[in-house]
């Protein structure tokens, strides 16, 4: 099925049509031609965020750049429905009029002025704030916004110890330096842990606090009205593009001399003189890819001192926004944490929410089946909302719509999307975030060029206060360009 067929499946239709103009070359500052006499030759390993970056500067610069990528279209963990012919869904026709991006990783711009932020605001592409107002919060299953929270005590613990966390000292999980009531610990696991990539007892306050302390971006969220991201990214790397050897599987680095060797899972051997190596924290950790000589310890230490837990993203359409049509983010779920209204500033007809979970909750639901999955959402929605979960929910129109009231399956015919990062096997997982005990210099480790060859970039290197995001992803490729240019003309 192409993916025109299988969007109108889904009924969520292509995208708003809304143009990308082809990134202008001459605009950006990574423009300058080439400049660095290089003999040699770099791979890139990996076509997210970070390596279509790092290439593209690296191709600007006039040095010789390939890209391996396993899977078989750029974006990693940027990722967009309408480019998708895998996804679990339920099949069905016309069930909706939305027109919009539907993301199934990253879909939030952390910051107006940060690299992502940026080159979204270069290629003129219409964003719509996040107001910060358009929260609201779950307490004794109840969601409301802060202003109706205002004199409850839980609440107002938990955003003071959010708002404070850059000024937190200390080597303690989220959940003990905030120290609260049973009553908070969802809300602050929302707040402090799932929106960390984990749960509130396992990432590090202080090691998040030392990132936020460094964030020079502004603090604004936003995200893209009409284009989807994958398509921002093919649009802003298509000169790179070229250089991207698609399904190429890599096995296997010697990197012990001066001529890299890298072996992929068919048994093909490609060489370069520096490798940048971008692939996902967890697909290190997992050993996915074998290192002879194996990684210095200062990686393998460093690397061990950070978590990338499960991940899920569920999008289900309803036939009415009983959450409130200017509401944005839901968060402090016991099933779900955090919930987005995809259609906030849009339009009314957008009737989406689109659920991350990390950790734990992630790989309870993981294990459940994808109906499973959808009922325990609703039972929480319904909770919440009074049964409006189960009665909105779209349901295939080819078929019979159950007589609830008659005692037919409430559950039938659901459509839904599950997107399960922890089972995409170039990924296996969401983010990186820092487990108790580490710290910057931790980043910094992981980070660490071994003998002028063997560069790493991606999110989970970027030690400039952005991990865990796509500009996150964007600052390590400057970051290791920088390594590999200092290193070149050194020689
Ligand atoms: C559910 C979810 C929601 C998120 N929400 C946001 C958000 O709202 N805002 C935000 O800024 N960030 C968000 N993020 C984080 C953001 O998506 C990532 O930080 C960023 O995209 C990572 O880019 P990267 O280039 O470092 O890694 P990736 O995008 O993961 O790229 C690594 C590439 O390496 C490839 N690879 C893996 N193994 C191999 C191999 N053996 N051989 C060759 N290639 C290989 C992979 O296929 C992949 O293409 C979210 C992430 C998830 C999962």
């Amino acid at each position: 099925m192409n993916r025109r067929e299988l969007l109108k499946q889904l009924g969520l239709g292509l995208s708003a049509g809304v143009l990308i103009p082809p990134f202008l070359e001459s605009c950006s500052k990574d423009a300058s031609g080439p400049e660095v006499q290089y003999d040699g030759n770099v791979i890139v390993i990996g076509a997210g965020a970070a390596g279509l970056y790092a290439a593209d500067i690296l191709r600007i610069k006039g040095i010789n750049v390939t890209v391996l990528e396993a899977a078989s279209q750029p974006g990693g963990r940027v990722r967009s429905l309408r480019n998708q012919t895998n996804v679990q869904y339920q099949t069905f026709s016309n069930a909706s009029q939305a027109d919009f991006p539907v993301e199934l990783g990253a879909e939030v711009i952390y910051g107006s002025n940060s690299s992502w932020g940026k080159i979204i605001s270069d290629l003129g592409i219409t964003t719509k704030e996040i107001n910060p107002m358009a929260s609201r919060y779950i307490l004794d299953n109840a969601a409301k916004p802060a202003a109706d929270w205002a004199s409850d005590s839980d609440f107002t613990s938990v955003q003071t110890f959010v708002s404070g966390l850059p000024n937190y000292v200390g080597s303690s999980s989220m959940q003990s330096a905030a120290g609260l009531s049973n009553r908070a610990q969802t809300l602050l696991n929302s707040q402090t842990g799932n929106y960390f990539g984990s749960s509130s007892d396992k990432v590090s306050a202080g090691g998040v606090a030392e990132s936020l302390k460094l964030i020079t971006h502004d603090s604004k969220q936003l995200t893209t009205f009409a284009n989807p991201w994958e398509d921002i990214l093919i649009s802003r790397f298509n000169g790179v593009l070229p250089q991207v050897k698609f399904n190429t599987v890599v096995s296997q680095i010697d990197w012990g001399t001066n001529v890299i060797t890298i072996t992929t899972k068919d048994g093909a051997k490609y060489t370069c003189t520096k490798l940048v190596v971008t692939v996902p924290l967890a697909i290190l950790k997992s050993g996915g890819i074998s290192f002879r000589p194996a990684l210095p310890s200062t990686n393998t230490s460093a690397a061990a001192k950070f978590g990338m837990d499960a991940s899920v993203r569920m999008i289900l359409d309803f036939k009415n926004n009983f959450w409130g049509l200017d509401s944005s983010f839901i968060l402090g779920g016991a099933t779900v944490p955090h919930y987005f209204n995809s259609g906030v500033n849009r339009s009314k007809l957008y009737r989406t929410l689109s659920l991350t979970i990390y950790g734990q909750k992630a790989e309870q639901l993981s294990a459940l089946s994808d109906l499973e999955k959808v009922k325990l959402v609703l039972s929480e929605l319904d909770l919440i909302y009074a049964g409006q979960g189960t009665k909105y929910i779209r349901r295939d129109l080819n078929k019979p719509e159950p007589n609830i009231a008659k005692g037919e399956d409430p559950y039938s015919n659901i459509l839904f999307l599950i997107q399960d990062w922890a089972k995409d096997e170039f990924t296996k997982g969401g983010f990186s975030y820092p487990l108790v005990g580490a710290t910057l210099q931790d980043r910094k480790n992981l980070a660490a060029v071994a003998s002028n060859r063997l560069y790493f970039a991606g999110e989970a290197t970027d030690f400039s206060g952005d991990a865990g995001t796509v500009s996150g992803a964007l600052n390590s490729s400057v970051r290791v360009v920088d390594e590999i240019i200092k290193s070149i003309l050194n020689k």
